[in-house]
């Protein structure tokens, strides 16, 4: 880190400072190598892996293999790997642009056996794995020659994943690990060569091991009958006396939570990428198929809740964009402040992505519930046949509900937002509690009146960031640090903090467009809904969270309170008129138009 570059914010400083556009990170500013690698990907998720969907889908293991080690030779296997170990090492933006355009393929399947295999396959002996190990693994992992997995989850430990029973004990002679447990839903477990063993040593000590496939004791069991990605593969792995070289030893006894918390926290973010491309796919195939269905003698398109439901993905969508490129932007500048000849340099790494583990998390909750809701509406549009297996909307609807499930559930990620916001507040991490103490002054400031592009929407975001740290505040006087257990309330904080992120984000991004741009208006139009609708629903969340709070009772003076946040917060903004534009310049673009 150079003298002149001032530290790196945080996680969670958005509650407390004002957005710098300046450092804002969003896709208009892809450079000239990032749009290429874009339209790579993009091309070959579309002349390769779309027009083998239904073969994928039946778990043509030749067929996924194949496209993998081409996407091998394409270099797209080691996006994050040195060029010493066969991969091209390109910047954390770019392993999003890449989840991104293999989330348009329309394979979910594939797109998951795609990232298993650059993911959790394979970074892990990329962070923590010896010279050797590296050696022995990368170059094969990277050209697809060897496939990876990752196993964590075990019968009675998914989300409490660090209790596992799987144990290791050291053999007599010292050189081998024996392995004893099951793991349970491992992705790509059927075809895997290399797998990454989470397991207690002496019954306490979690670690991880890099096991190979031929390792005498393991076996992998029945393929599970899923819902949806039917087309990866998903069995248990069974480890009996299996022995594991001590060189096998991933990192050092005891740093399994490391290494599963690293991973996670950059599978975070590109689950939320894919989902991000996922989400752009099927509005388009929504749209084209809301101007081509013809009903009661028009196109469907031209039903004012067609439109209402078109624009809603439109705005979940571009906010969903502006926050997750926001958040990877954060976390490239905490990575290119690093050494990358520092011995310990993808340590660094994993300590500077950790800053950002709150907003990782929160992009993963945002990426997979907007995927959740465009197919849901890619559905309804399609109506009957957004029910039919050969329509393209059945499919994405099963592939993408595993989406709030894996890399933590949503439960889990919004605790982690809201714990995270609530220990960097008690332990002064962040100046969370002087921002509370002026709320008062705030409110008593004249607000700044309404003129100018989206001042009215910056200034009711002021304000609910305001009401969110208010929330907290109460809660945190009648809980303190036991708010932890009253989950509904951290959740529903939570909520009030993706709100927030989510809405600047999407503002920022648009201050940035170009005037001249063509989608300039309709990108403004969107950030002018997407906040007002957050306005409102930060208003909701206070009142349920200020009544749970006060159990029914609340105050006079909280009332009185919550009436100066809504002269501030409560839109004045026609949102269906400009739901219509929305939809209406979409339908004219013909694709996702930003
Ligand atoms: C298709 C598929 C592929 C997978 N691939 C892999 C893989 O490759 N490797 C791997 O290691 N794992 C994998 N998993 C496992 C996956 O990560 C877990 O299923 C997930 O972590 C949830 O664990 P669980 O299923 O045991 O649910 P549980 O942890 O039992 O959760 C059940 C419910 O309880 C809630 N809950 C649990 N704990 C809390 C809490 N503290 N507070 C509030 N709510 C809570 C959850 O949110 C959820 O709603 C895969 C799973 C599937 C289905």
């Amino acid at each position: 880190m150079t003298a002149t570059q001032p530290p790196v914010a945080l996680g969670g400083n958005f509650l407390v400072s004002p957005l710098d556009e300046a450092t804002l990170f969003t896709r208009e500013r892809f450079t000239d190598d990032h749009r290429d690698i874009e339209k790579m990907v993009r091309d070959f998720a579309s002349e390769r892996v779309r027009p083998n969907r239904d073969a994928l889908e039946s778990r043509n293991q030749e067929l996924a293999l194949t496209l993998l080690r081409e996407m091998g030779e394409l270099g797209l296997l080691g996006i994050d790997v040195p060029e010493a170990y066969g991969g091209m090492e390109l910047d954390k933006i770019t392993t999003a642009i890449v989840a991104e355009s293999m989330g348009r393929s329309y394979s979910a399947s594939f797109s998951v056996v795609y990232s298993v295999q650059t993911g959790i396959g394979m970074l892990p002996v990329l962070w923590f794995g010896t010279p050797a190990q590296k050696e022995r693994y990368l170059p094969r992992l990277v050209t697809g020659e060897w496939i990876g997995a990752y196993a964590l989850t075990e019968p009675s430990a998914g989300s409490d994943a660090l209790s596992g029973k799987c144990g290791a004990t050291l053999s007599e002679d010292g050189r081998y690990y024996l392995l004893n447990g099951e793991k349970q839903f491992i992705t790509n477990a059927a075809w895997a060569d290399l797998f990454t063993v989470f397991a207690q040593v002496n019954g306490s000590q979690f670690s991880a091991f890099l096991v190979e496939r031929t390792t005498p004791g393991l076996t992998v069991g029945a393929e599970e009958k899923k819902m949806g990605v039917k087309g990866s593969s998903t069995c248990p792995v069974v480890l009996k006396e299996a022995r594991v070289p001590v060189e096998n030893l991933l990192y050092e006894v005891g740093k399994g939570a490391t290494i599963a918390f690293n991973a996670l926290n950059l599978g975070r973010f590109k689950l939320a990428a894919s989902d991000l491309g996922g989400s752009k796919a099927v509005f388009e195939e929504a749209v084209r198929y809301a101007k081509g269905r013809r009903q009661f003698a028009q196109a469907i398109a031209n039903f004012d809740v067609i439109k209402g439901k078109v624009a809603d993905m439109a705005v979940r969508i571009f906010a969903a964009d502006s926050m997750i490129y926001r958040t990877i932007g954060l976390i490239q500048q905490a990575v290119d402040r690093l050494d990358p000849a520092a011995a310990d340099y993808y340590v660094q790494m994993g300590e500077a992505t950790e800053r950002y583990a709150m907003e990782a998390s929160m992009a993963k909750v945002v990426g997979s519930e907007t995927l959740g809701m465009v197919t849901d509406h890619g559905v309804q549009i399609l109506g009957g046949y957004g029910f039919i297996e050969e329509f393209p909307m059945a499919g994405p609807y099963r592939d993408t509900r595993i989406d709030r499930i894996w890399e933590g559930t949503n439960e889990i990620n919004r605790q982690i937002v809201a714990g995270t916001v609530m220990k960097r507040a008690i332990l002064e991490e962040l100046p969370i509690r002087t921002q509370i103490r002026a709320i008062d002054a705030f409110l008593d400031d004249e607000p700044e009146a309404a003129g100018g592009a989206l001042v009215a929407e910056r200034a009711a975001l002021e304000a609910g960031k305001r009401l969110a740290l208010s929330l907290l505040h109460e809660a945190l006087n009648e809980f303190g640090q036991d708010l932890k257990h009253e989950q509904q309330l951290m959740e529903l904080l939570a909520n009030m903090f993706i709100e927030i992120y989510t809405a600047e984000s999407t503002l920022g991004r648009t201050a940035l467009f170009d005037p001249r741009a063509a989608a300039q208006p309709t990108a403004m139009k969107v950030a002018q809904v997407q906040a007002a609708e957050a306005s409102i629903r930060l208003l909701n969340l206070a009142l349920t969270g200020l009544n749970g709070i006060f159990r029914g009772a609340l105050p006079m003076a909280m009332i009185e309170r919550l009436r100066r946040f809504q002269a501030r917060m409560i839109p004045r903004t026609d949102i269906l008129r400009l739901k219509r534009a929305i939809a209406e310049y979409a339908y004219a673009k013909e694709s996702y138009p930003f």
